[in-house]
């Protein structure tokens, strides 16, 4: 029995490495990895925004720091919010705010007066949750900034597990006594040098003699011949016993027959893209934290970090700072047709704007797109998203992957999945022999 596996991103790589099958993993591009991909600038490697290794499954967390040499760091996030630096996540440094801000946030979450609903969209959660002044001040314009859609119009399913926090943790925050939220992501690995991509490498190297990869690949065509799947290729045809996807959907659908409706339904999903922009300059201007989160409008980044924090490796020579910055942009929007060098000259005028670097100080700027970077959960993600893969369930095609399962996925989550999915997969095999 062999398992084609379409795409060479941690979900093929982590699936192909818990099978007991033969697999081959078809990959378009020349580098395996997908969004787990690192580059290198003057000889710092940084990935498409930090891929920090953190999970609440110990097992995946245990396998990813064990496949190669990490460093393990604490976090130190800031959100920059009116020239001042709050810890993350906000609701746990209301001292940090100015006083009518600090009132404002703690009078809505004591006296809140949407308590008794059930919220249907992200934002009525955050209401709910953490208040007005909070949410209004922050987690709203934050949220819209980065999903370039109005929370008023997204589902609960991102924010739904975040617990409320404790009424005496908001009013230690306030009155500026230390507490920590979100402790499971409190100290996280990286890898001690190639950035996140190490992680990629381990796995390409931990399935070899395994699983063969084949790539770079153009896939002309999928179709079903009986019971197995042949799938055509610029360097010859596949055959298949059982198919799995773990590329994006939208990818997946250019190559198999599909009735209209399936198609029609594929296109109302929704995601965003991202611009990475790198920035070395010769002093550093970020201190000892590791990122910035930034809610406000006028500024066209939501997130800087400075790759220092990561380890040794991740400093340049002659001392400075590399800074990574995330953009997000909706593929059919104003901003996805910027000029490059119209997108890095507005970072490097709103990193002065801020006061983080300066201009004199700027050594190199770099900037990449990637088209599919967060999966959008509209109103209709649930419904949409269920009917394409009960579809291609039905056809005996297999999903893992962020956008193959069109769910917002980290890493862990991804190789979770596989893990899953292998183990059934592999059940199929022990049941046939
Ligand atoms: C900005 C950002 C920050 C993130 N930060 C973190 C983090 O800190 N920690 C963390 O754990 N996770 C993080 N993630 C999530 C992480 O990147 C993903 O969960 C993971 O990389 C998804 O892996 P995947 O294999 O499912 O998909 P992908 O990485 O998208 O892989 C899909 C693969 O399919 C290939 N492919 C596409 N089209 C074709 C085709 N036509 N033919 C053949 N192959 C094709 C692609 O080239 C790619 O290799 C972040 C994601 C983003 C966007």
């Amino acid at each position: 029995m062999t398992i084609g596996i379409l795409g060479g991103g941690i979900a093929g790589l982590s699936l192909a490495y818990f099978l007991k099958h033969k697999s081959i993993i078809l990959e378009r591009e020349a580098h395996l990895g997908g969004l787990g991909r690192s580059f290198s600038l003057n000889g710092i490697d940084y990935d498409i925004g930090p891929h920090i290794i953190f999970s609440k499954n110990k097992e995946i967390l245990d396998l990813h720091t064990s496949l190669l040499e990490t460093n393990k760091i604490r976090r130190s996030n800031k959100i920059l919010h009116k020239g001042k630096l709050i810890k993350y996540p906000f609701e746990n440094d209301l001292a940090s705010l100015d006083k009518e801000e600090r009132d404002y946030c703690l009078h809505g979450f004591l006296n809140n007066p949407y308590d008794g609903y059930e919220p249907s969209t992200m934002l009525q959660f955050f209401l709910k949750t953490f208040g007005e002044g909070i949410t209004k001040l922050y987690l709203e314009p934050y949220n819209e900034k980065i999903w370039k859609f109005d929370p008023s119009f997204l589902d609960t399913q991102m924010v739904e597990r975040i617990p409320k926090p404790p009424k005496e943790d908001v009013i230690k925050s306030a009155q500026g006594i230390p507490t920590e939220g979100y402790t499971h992501q409190l100290y996280f690995h990286y890898p001690r040098e190639g950035g996140f991509q190490a992680l990629v490498n381990a796995y390409a190297k931990a399935i070899e003699g395994k699983s063969e990869i084949i790539n770079p690949v153009a896939i002309n065509k999928i179709i079903r011949k009986g019971k197995q799947w042949l799938v055509k290729t610029d360097k010859g045809d596949q055959l298949f016993d059982k198919l799995v996807n773990c590329m994006p959907l939208h990818e997946l659908f250019r190559y198999l027959e599909a009735p209209d409706d399936v198609r029609q339904t594929l296109d109302r999903l929704k995601f965003n893209s991202i611009y990475t922009v790198v920035v070395q300059c010769a002093k550093d201007g970020m201190g000892d934290n590791f990122t910035f989160t930034i809610a406000d409008k006028d500024v066209i980044f939501h997130r800087l970090s400075k790759l220092n924090f990561l380890g040794d490796r991740y400093c340049l020579k002659d001392g400075g700072s590399t800074l990574l910055i995330e953009i997000t942009f909706r593929p059919d929007s104003q901003l996805a047709i910027m000029p490059e060098e119209d997108l890095k000259a507005q970072v490097v005028r709103d990193l002065e704007k801020l006061s983080l670097v300066s201009g004199k100080d700027i050594l190199a700027v770099e900037a990449r797109r990637f088209k599919y970077a967060y999966v959008i959960y509209d109103l209709h993600h649930k419904q949409n998203s269920a009917k394409v893969l009960g579809y291609l369930e039905g056809i005996g095609i297999s999903c893992c992957g962020r956008f193959a399962e069109f769910k917002y996925m980290n890493s862990d989550h991804v190789a979770e999945s596989a893990q899953r999915l292998a183990g059934r997969l592999n059940g199929g095999l022990e049941d046939s022999t």
